[in-house]
């Protein structure tokens, strides 16, 4: 059985959306004698992460309402690495997408090194297609499932259809085909997203 790592590395200095100083992670390691402790301070959107409604909504579901069974099962890695752009129903209607799919998109993000203003997103009638057939779940490898498009669409879709948002996975290494998912998020209560630990199995059946 092999396991891919699909999350992004934290560290000071990471690609942070829109490059945003104030968007760094801060590491601050602090020594008493022989005992050392760091204080971690962070987005919650930081790398690879999971977004709550609340990100969107006023007053939309926080985190804890996600269930953990709804991040670990079956999943599908689409190869969408020759879309330029937003990536459309046109795009999505090629692959066989069923009911309760938990799909993930690999495109062109995941070869970027560093931030990319012009990073690969779902478009709103791709999300609108998602959304008529009713998958459980959505990944990107970007840290936005969507940019340039006014009040934000997309995610309102998704979070509409109680369809989870994956953003920022690592799958450079990742061919297309379908993988036992094991998204962990933290254990957080109240926030609007977290960031989480991605894990693909190329094994089904556990
Ligand atoms: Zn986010």
């Amino acid at each position: 059985m092999k396991m891919y790592d699909v999350t992004g590395t934290i560290y000071e200095g990471m690609a942070v959306y829109k490059d945003k100083p104030e968007k760094q992670p801060k590491i601050n390691p602090r020594t008493n004698g022989y005992v050392t402790e760091t204080r971690l301070e962070m987005d919650v959107h930081t790398g690879t992460h999971i977004d709550a409604p609340l990100h969107m909504i006023v007053d939309g579901e926080t985190f804890e309402s996600i269930p953990l069974d709804k991040l670990v099962g079956k999943c599908k890695v689409l190869d969408l690495t020759a879309t330029e752009k937003g990536i459309s129903k046109a795009d999505l209607e090629r692959f066989e997408l069923e009911k309760d799919d938990f799909v993930l998109f690999k495109t062109k993000n995941s070869f970027d090194e560093n931030f990319n203003f012009d990073f690969i997103f779902l478009a709103e009638d791709g999300a609108d297609y998602l959304s008529q057939v009713g998958i459980r779940g959505v990944g990107i490898d970007a840290l936005g499932i969507e940019r340039s498009q006014e009040g934000h669409p997309t995610h309102k879709t998704l979070f509409a259809h109680d369809i989870i948002i994956i953003e920022g996975l690592a799958l450079k290494e990742v061919q297309q085909g379908e993988y036992f998912m094991v998204a962990a998020p933290l254990k957080l209560t109240g926030t609007d997203a977290s960031p989480a630990r991605v894990l693909l199995f190329d094994e089904l059946n556990f």
